[in-house]
């Protein structure tokens, strides 16, 4: 029987171990934390040996194939040891896509991925369409393939996904954007990060379609130097394409082999430049396989967008409130100041990644009235942004800082929360920061 050990005991571990069994594999889950009781109640019931709080070497070096949890790092001394004994290591993707015909659109970008894969899923779903929706998102793909049989399947892709391929192809491939992200990962070299973000083309031949952001030279440069075997299918807010997608009087362009779509840009309903973009990657994915002009129109209006991305929240006294809890790097952040189209309070801070404010100085002096730091440590943007603005405010907890915004937004004000960095010094994650920071609304 050949052994497949699954390193990580959580959502993709525990579908890829189900998907395994089912496939005939010799199973084995190992993780060196703990691993969640729904989980365990799972594993017990197919019959899966495991174990928590350590990797036994003895039973995961004798494995033929090992399936690694994203996040667990390349370098640590048991993949490495894995890899010198030549034991594949794999990721999730790589395992699951063997097992399935469907057609699959990879998502990938540093930022965008999950409203992108969404709203695709979204439109193919109106479109009465069998399709799954996975990756970082609800259920693992692995779970989905073993226990359903769908035509289309859209993921939600990260770079540590990425970087356990080796034959792993998506029919149609999507890169929203690449900025500096997860360099501890990477050497802290970029160029790394880049290449791991474009091996999501590296097996697609000449029948399959790459979607990505012309108007971001950080791609198009890399393009021009790595060429890829796809069609390239690029979308631009900034110019006009012979082929993609494009704004021409206000209207979205989509140019495929023959036909063209046309889609007023009011009607979509996220706002944003960057769901502009977001929106003419999803509906190039719909237009390249076949949806109908009149569903895809009809989805891009009706689309409710994702949590904590952009999410109104409540407007009280005339003052709207914006959840941007995602927003954990500074380009995301970039993108919600520039969608601001009234005075902002604005509340940003929290772990800071390295952050560099310079590229949003022309937007804090046009839009934003009145900062409110929220962070265990805001001397970078007390620093940043301390001659920018007249009022500014530092806050260590959630309804401290919402109840200063409260204070301060007058009639017509937006208060933003889009905190470009991590939350790890005040909260368990940014789904918990948006939700504390929607109770506090709520409390007001
Ligand atoms: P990801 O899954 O890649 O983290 P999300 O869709 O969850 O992306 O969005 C993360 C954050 O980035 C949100 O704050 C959102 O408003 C912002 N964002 C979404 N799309 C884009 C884009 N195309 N470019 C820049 N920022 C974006």
């Amino acid at each position: 029987m050949t052994r497949l050990v699954i390193l990580g005991g959580g959502e993709s571990g525990v579908g890829t171990a189900i998907l395994g069994l089912k496939k005939g594999f010799e199973v084995f889950v190992s993780d060196n934390g703990k691993i969640k009781k729904k989980y365990k109640d799972v594993l017990e019931h197919i019959g899966i040996n495991w174990e928590e709080e350590k990797h036994s070497k003895s039973k995961i070096l004798n494995a033929d194939v090992v399936m690694k949890s994203p996040g667990i790092p390349d370098t640590v001394p048991l993949i490495v040891e894995l890899r010198e004994k030549g034991v594949p290591v794999i990721s999730e993707i790589e395992f699951v896509s063997k097992y399935t015909d469907a057609k699959i659109i990879g998502i990938t970008g540093s930022n965008g991925k999950t409203t992108t894969t969404m709203l695709t899923h979204h439109i193919l779903k109106e479109e009465g369409l069998k399709v799954g929706m996975a990756g970082n998102i609800g259920d693992s793909f692995a779970k989905m393939v073993a226990e359903k049989d769908l035509d289309f399947y859209v993921l939600e892709i990260s770079s540590f996904q990425l970087d356990g391929i080796l034959d792993f192809k998506p029919n149609i491939a999507i890169i929203t954007n690449i900025t500096p992200d997860h360099l501890d990962r990477y050497e802290y070299k970029f160029e790394n990060y880049i290449a791991s973000k474009f091996r999501i083309t590296e097996n697609q031949t000449e029948g399959d379609y790459f979607i990505y952001d012309a108007d971001d030279n950080v791609i198009v440069e890399w393009l021009a130097d790595h060429p890829v075997k796809s069609i390239l299918m690029p979308f631009s807010i900034e110019k006009q394409l012979n082929k993609g997608a494009y704004i021409k009087n206000d209207k979205i362009i989509i140019k495929t082999n023959n036909d063209t779509l046309k889609m007023m840009t009011s009607k979509v309903a996220l706002e944003g430049k960057h769901n502009l973009k977001n929106t003419m990657a999803a509906s190039t994915v719909a237009k390249l396989i076949g949806i109908r002009k009149d569903t895809i129109r009809a989805s891009i209006a009706n689309f409710q967008g994702a949590e904590h991305r952009l999410e109104k929240v409540l407007k009280i006294q005339h003052v709207q409130y914006i959840n941007d809890s995602k927003a954990t790097n500074v380009n995301a952040t970039y993108y919600a100041l520039d969608s601001m189209s009234a005075p902002t309070v604005w509340i940003v801070g929290g772990v800071d990644k390295g952050n560099d404010y310079k590229e949003l100085m022309p937007l804090v002096r046009e839009k934003v009235k009145a900062i409110i730091c929220l962070g265990n440590d805001n001397s970078k943007i007390v620093d940043a942004f301390g001659n920018v603005v007249d009022l500014m405010v530092e806050t260590y907890a959630m309804e401290e800082a919402v109840k200063v915004a409260y204070k301060i937004a007058e009639r017509g004000d937006f208060v933003l929360l889009s905190p470009a960095c991590a939350s790890f010094d005040l909260f368990e994650n940014y789904e918990d920061r948006g939700q504390q920071f929607k109770e506090a609304i709520k409390n007001l």
